[in-house]
């Protein structure tokens, strides 16, 4: 394969936290190594982690709890609910730990990140110093692949997790031509970054089944077949780089924040206290972005899987006379759609507030008829209640409509505490 020096140049590593959730557990809670444990989705529903321990008994991704009673009893696999609060807060530390550690990061996911590697003599060794400072400083196990493009450094990275013999840090141009085709020949088409079941079937069908069989297909035929993403894949795994590093995260289009309740709910009461909690979390994220609304959003529906109960889903918005990220204005505009859509005598499972058409704070276009005084109020009471719960915990000020009753409240039966961002769930250290 011949292609241009220049493309060669660029290195990208790509950290990864090993069972992130998991290890994130474990870390305040070190009985449970080596021991079964997964991690359930909100509502305790499904399997969204698993330990090695967890994989090896055949846990699989996604399943449902239920399915697994058996297992779960037989082996005494821990089952914790997801604990957000926590994950979150670990993620930034280890991302700004690694942010210090390559001029250059793009954070992929709550734990992942590609680094640029490039202009380091040996990019193993600053791989393993990676591994080491995280494990050091914040006790969590990350693994680190290494590639002349983005999509074999994720490559490099699934090695460095599978093959114990490199110890945590791959870095795939340490093969040579003939053992990186051997190791591609390997593994399967669908473990590469960005195809998918779907579109492995798919490639599949024309007898492309291993990373090898990708790489050395024609690129062009495979734009033409599929689309250009292929194409560049097929590249990219041939160490040409098309996919830079992305620094800046894109504004958000809309935010979104829904969940299932813990059980049925039936009054309007606790529908209007569910939607006010949402609608006033969604305007919390939209004033950290910097952003103001013009559109809120509402939604509610009925269990879509029942059978035997009377299905009812509804959506209606409500475009705001001037854009504004004002949690009792979103809230107020919130209200007036759920009184439009509700509808008495089902039994809901789920709600949502979607905030929409975002634009940023700055560049909102004053109206006549908003007064600037009236303005600056609201701004000074928004910061107000954001400081007071970012210092002394989330909802210690909160509208009069969220209601405390919470009924609707999602199952989280196994959850741990927030160790690391509320005081009353510090950790006791006992010398
Ligand atoms: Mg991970």
């Amino acid at each position: 394969m011949k292609s241009d020096a220049a493309c060669f140049t660029k290195v990208f590593g790509l950290v990864d936290c090993n069972n992130f959730y998991v290890s994130c557990e474990r870390l305040f809670k070190p009985s449970l190594e080596e021991k079964p444990v997964v991690v359930l989705s909100n509502n305790d529903g499904c399997i969204v982690a698993r330990s090695n321990e967890a994989k090896d008994l055949g846990v699989r991704m996604g399943i449902p709890l239920f399915k697994i009673g058996d297992l779960v009893r037989r082996h005494k696999i821990v089952t914790l609910s997801s604990n957000y609060a926590l994950y979150a807060d670990l993620s930034e530390r280890v991302m700004n730990v690694l942010s210090t550690m390559s001029p250059h990061q793009e954070v992929y996911s709550i734990d992942e990140c590609f680094l640029d590697f490039s202009g380091f003599s040996d990019a193993t060794n600053h791989g393993q110093d990676i591994r080491e400072i995280i494990k050091q400083w914040l006790g969590l196990p990350v693994c680190v692949g290494i590639g002349p493009s983005k999509t074999l450094a994720k490559l490099s990275n699934f090695i460095a997790k599978k093959r114990q013999q490199y110890s945590g840090v791959f870095d795939i141009r340490t093969l040579s031509e003939q053992e990186q085709s051997a190791l591609m020949q390997d593994i399967l088409v669908d473990e590469i970054w960005g195809i998918g079941r779907k579109l492995s079937e798919r490639l599949n069908n024309i007898g492309i089944r291993t990373v090898k069989d990708l790489r050395d297909a024609d690129p062009e035929q495979m734009q033409e077949r599929f689309s250009v993403v292929v194409k560049r894949t097929v590249l990219e795994l041939r160490g040409m780089s098309c996919l830079s590093l992305e620094e800046i995260t894109e504004p958000r289009k809309q935010i979104i924040c829904s969940r299932s309740f813990g059980s049925y709910v039936h009054s309007v009461n606790d529908l209007e206290e569910a939607v006010a909690s949402y609608a006033s979390r969604a305007a919390e994220k939209l004033r950290r972005d910097g952003s103001h609304v013009a559109v809120v959003q509402v939604f509610i529906q009925t269990n879509t899987f029942s059978k035997s109960q009377p299905q009812y889903c509804r959506q209606g918005s409500y475009r705001l006379t001037s854009p504004t990220d004002d949690t009792i204005a979103i809230t107020k505009a919130a209200m007036s759609v759920l009184h439009e859509i509700y509808k008495s005598g089902y039994a809901y499972q789920k709600a949502g507030v979607v905030l929409m058409d975002l634009a940023p704070a700055q560049s909102q276009q004053l109206q006549i008829f908003s007064p600037v005084e009236k303005i600056s109020k609201s701004q000074r009471l928004m910061q107000v209640l954001d400081a007071t719960n970012a210092a002394m915990g989330h909802k210690t000020l909160y509208l009069a409509a969220e209601g405390r009753n919470e009924t609707w409240r999602i199952k989280s039966e196994h959850r741990t505490p927030a160790y690391t961002t509320c005081w009353d769930s510090l950790p006791i250290a006992k010398a």
